[in-house]
Parts: structure tokens; sequence; C-alpha cells
């Protein structure tokens, strides 16, 4: 079997490890003997329907978040991402790439012109999160344990935007530890149909192999039309980083 990767943006939205999680992948499928194929989807890019069978999203700054949410919209290619994620395509987006794939993004506006908080531009997202994110002042870093479908879920934060769940939008987890979506209501992250978006650094799959064997089996189920069972792996390291970090923190 064989497994297609869009990792977008992956020039520009990097940051914090995030690449980890396509090595966790790509090891994790090898291991298994699924070879896969990861194709960096940039600005200069297009994205086929079907070309893709799992997309990644990870963090960036403000100023590549700018460069990308315009060629996001201006491209096509947010909404052809929505459209795969809506036929069952699983996604992962961390931080900067998860506040792409809400309603929008809105960071402050320029101290010199007016100094009122958010009255910046708005960098529209392509909507498949029912979410939207306002820039704050608060730097949220540190370790961040939640409690998921997956059971307890491990990572690190560093973000300072803060993202609100609408109505309907359903967590990734509640925080256990650390900030999650915003810090007041204990929400982390947002999951709809096999995408998943939240502020999980570390990067996240390795520490979490449920996870990450999840989106592998989304991705098959989806490509090949039935039922798959992945065979299981000695996740011994994997679990005593994963415990490491809930019994100190969570
Ligand atoms: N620039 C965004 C923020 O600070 C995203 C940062 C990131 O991807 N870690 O919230």
């Amino acid at each position: 079997m064989h497994l297609t990767i869009g990792y977008l943006y992956g020039d520009l939205m990097n940051i914090y490890g995030d690449t980890g999680n396509i090595i966790a992948l790509q090891k994790r499928a090898g291991w298994r003997g699924i070879a896969i194929e990861i194709k960096i989807k940039n600005q200069k890019s297009k994205i086929k329907k079907g070309e893709c069978d799992l997309f990644f999203f990870g963090g960036g700054q403000d100023q590549a978040q700018e460069l990308v949410a315009k060629d996001l919209g201006e491209s096509g290619k947010g909404k052809v991402v929505k459209q795969e994620v809506e036929r069952g395509v699983p996604l992962l987006a961390i931080c900067g790439g998860y506040q792409l794939l809400g309603d929008y993004y809105q960071p402050f506006g320029l101290p010199s012109k007016d100094g009122k908080p958010h009255s910046g531009p708005k960098l529209h997202g392509n909507g498949l999160f029912p979410a939207y994110t306002l820039a704050s002042h608060d730097r949220m870093i540190g370790n961040i344990v939640i409690e998921s479908m997956f059971g307890k879920l491990v990572g690190f934060e560093n973000h300072s935007g803060k993202t609100y769940l609408k109505k309907d939008a359903v967590p990734l987890g509640m925080v256990k530890k650390g900030w999650g979506n915003n810090g007041k209501d204990r929400t982390e992250g947002c999951i709809y149909k096999n995408a998943i978006g939240c502020y999980m650094h570390g990067s996240l799959l390795p520490k979490n192999p449920k996870l990450a064997d999840w989106l592998l089996q989304k991705a098959l189920e989806v490509k090949y039309g039935k039922e798959i069972k992945l065979t299981p792996l000695d996740d011994s390291l994997e679990l005593k980083a994963h415990e490491m970090v809930v019994k100190k923190f969570g």
C-alpha cells in the first residue's frame, strides 16, 4: 500500500519541530511496509482532488501566515483541502496552520496606525474548522496535556493567538494542563470529520502514537475503501516519553 502526504506550505509553516510529525508518519507507515510520498504544497503548487491521502499543516509566525492565508484563498487550495476533508481525507493542522483553517485569524492593527487591538487586516481561513482566532498579548507557552477521544495527548504550545470555537464545533479535547485554544474555556483544538486542528507542537505525533496511527488508518481506509487494521508496533519508547510528560504535568 502507498500513501501521499500533502505537506501544506512545508517551506513556510514548519516551526517548533512540526516537521517531526511528517517523520513520525513516514516511520510508522514504513515500519509496516506502507510506502509514503511527501508532496510539499507551497505557493507555487496546485492540489488536485484525490492527489493527497493525508494533509499536514504546521505552525508559522504571523508574517508567514499572511503570505499563506493570501495564497490559500487566491489559489483555491484552501477550497480543495476543505472538499477533500469533506470526503473523509484526514488532516492534522498545528497552531498557525490550525488558525488558517478556521473562519479567520485577526492579528493586531499596526501600532503606529491606531493601536486599537484587532484592527489589522483579517487573515481569512477556509472555514474548515468552525472557529476564529484573535491575536492576544498573552504568549501561551509550555507543556500541555489534554483528555481526548485518544486518551491523554501531550504536547508543547507556543502561541499568542486565541481560538474560539463556534456553536456545534467539537474540541479535540479538554485541557488538564496548559492553555489550549484560548486559556479560558479549557477546550483545546477542534476535530471535524477526520481533520484535527490543535496547538500541540512537540512534535505531537512521536509522543502520541495512537493519534499518529489513527491518521494513517483513516487515510488508508478512505483511499482503499475498506476497513484497515494496522499491524501493532512496539511503542514502548514512544509511550515512555508520553508517560513522562503525563507524570510531570498532567
Ligand atoms: N503566529 C501564531 C500565534 O502566535 C501561530 C504561532 C505558531 O504557529 N506557533 O498564535
